[in-house]
């Protein structure tokens, strides 16, 4: 099979980096001075990274999926769990979450910054303790865990031993939140989704597979942007 890509070019890229985009085109983006022989020799040498890439590729429909609208009536996830959402008059409340999502209200673009803050702050600070933990017991060697606004991907993780959540994840299930997790730290000891790293995850989450599936399933919540 044949590896087409788009390459750009910037002064300011040190390093060269390859990215599967949602539409499952590769884009490259590379210092000014890396030569198209240099480029193509580093994409032929991720060919099967790429490749598995591609193939696990959800598939989207290129539409951006609007997300919830805010309104009274309307329910939204947290934990995996559909909770109602009822405005109120409040002046200057905050969203208020007790089984139910009480939003202040405001016109459509403060709603929805008001209910995507509280998401984020969620987040924070349920998310990111679950990593230290999950880390300590695994033993692995993590330097920070971040909380991210990422449009691609539910977690990630850098050379530098860093792991990037996205925020989104507070919207699913607890388990599931654990899986990717696990997923990212488990990355930090094998780089590569060989039978060892699933090892190490499936001992991990006993419901990986079940995780995965929520994953796929809800995959466009990445889209939202709430
Ligand atoms: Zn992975």
């Amino acid at each position: 099979m044949n590896l087409t890509y788009t390459t750009v070019r910037s002064a300011k890229r040190k390093k060269l980096t390859i990215t599967v985009e949602r539409d499952s085109s590769i884009l490259v983006l590379a210092p000014e001075s890396a030569t198209d022989e240099a480029i193509d020799r580093v994409v032929q040498s991720k060919r099967q990274w790429l490749f598995e890439k591609l193939q696990n590729a959800p598939k989207y429909q290129g539409t951006h999926a609007p997300g919830k609208e805010v309104v009274s009536g309307e329910s939204a996830l947290y934990l995996g769990r559909e909770y109602r959402i009822t405005l109120t008059d409040a002046p200057d409340a905050r969203v208020v979450f007790d089984r139910a999502f009480v939003i202040p209200k405001g016109d459509r673009l403060q709603t929805r910054q008001a209910f995507r803050d509280w998401y984020q702050a969620q987040a924070q600070e349920v998310i990111l303790p679950r990593v230290q933990r999950l880390s300590l017991e695994l033993g692995v060697d993590l330097a920070e865990a971040v909380i991210v606004d990422d449009r691609l991907r539910w977690g990630s993780c850098t050379a530098k031993n860093n792991v990037r959540l996205n925020w989104r994840l507070i919207k699913a299930p607890m388990s599931v939140i654990d899986y990717v997790i696990v997923h990212e730290l488990a990355h930090l000891i094998e780089g590569n989704h060989t039978p060892a790293f699933w090892n190490i995850v499936r001992a991990k989450v006993p419901g990986a597979e079940k995780s995965k599936a929520w994953l796929k399933e809800h995959g466009q919540i990445l889209e939202e942007e709430i």
